[in-house]
């Protein structure tokens, strides 16, 4: 059985990044998708814990997919769960660098971890959390953007209404 994760901010979870859930899903016997921290945006617009929340209501159709935090190196989360494979989306080149940095770094803590990378679909180049948390803050529509499970709480906490 293949177990794999996909790790991100999902600050929040966007419909780039269901699109990547969903067809890492049918790859691999189970996916979990991780809230890790990342050091060069320490604090959101959510907590992981809502983060998390959010992509469990987003993915509570998917029966292999399950969501969980990693408070650590993802290298050691990956390797105390039996974890031996990465899934990243690829936006642009520009995702590129970064990404494949962190794919060898991670082979090098951990040198079980493959990397998968799988190319946004054509519509969702352009989308991110921060694209998303853009639009909304000046009032723009964001239902093409992001799972209609999460799409008001995202537009109450942009908006300041909770
Ligand atoms: P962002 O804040 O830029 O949306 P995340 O850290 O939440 O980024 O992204 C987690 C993973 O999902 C990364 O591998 C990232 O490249 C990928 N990803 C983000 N948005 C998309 C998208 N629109 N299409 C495909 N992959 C994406």
């Amino acid at each position: 059985m293949v177990h794999a994760i996909y790790p991100g901010s999902f600050d929040p979870v966007t419909n780039g990044h269901l699109d990547i859930i969903r067809r890492a899903a049918k790859m691999f016997d189970c996916l979990t998708v991780v809230v890790a921290q990342n050091a060069s945006k320490p604090s959101g617009c959510f907590t992981p814990t809502e983060r998390a929340e959010l992509l469990k209501r987003s993915t509570a159709d998917i029966p292999n997919v399950s969501v969980d935090i990693c408070t650590g190196l993802l290298a050691d989360y990956a390797r105390d769960n039996g974890i031996a494979v990465i899934i990243k989306g690829l936006r642009a080149v520009s995702d590129f660098e970064h990404e494949f940095q962190q794919a060898l770094t991670n082979k090098k803590l951990n040198p079980e971890l493959e990397t998968f990378f799988i190319s946004a679909e054509a519509d969702y180049m352009f989308l991110s959390s921060s694209v998303v948390k853009q639009i909304c803050l000046f009032g723009g529509d964001i239902s093409e953007f992001v799972p209609s499970a999460v799409k008001e709480d995202i537009i109450r906490r942009i908006q300041n209404k909770d």
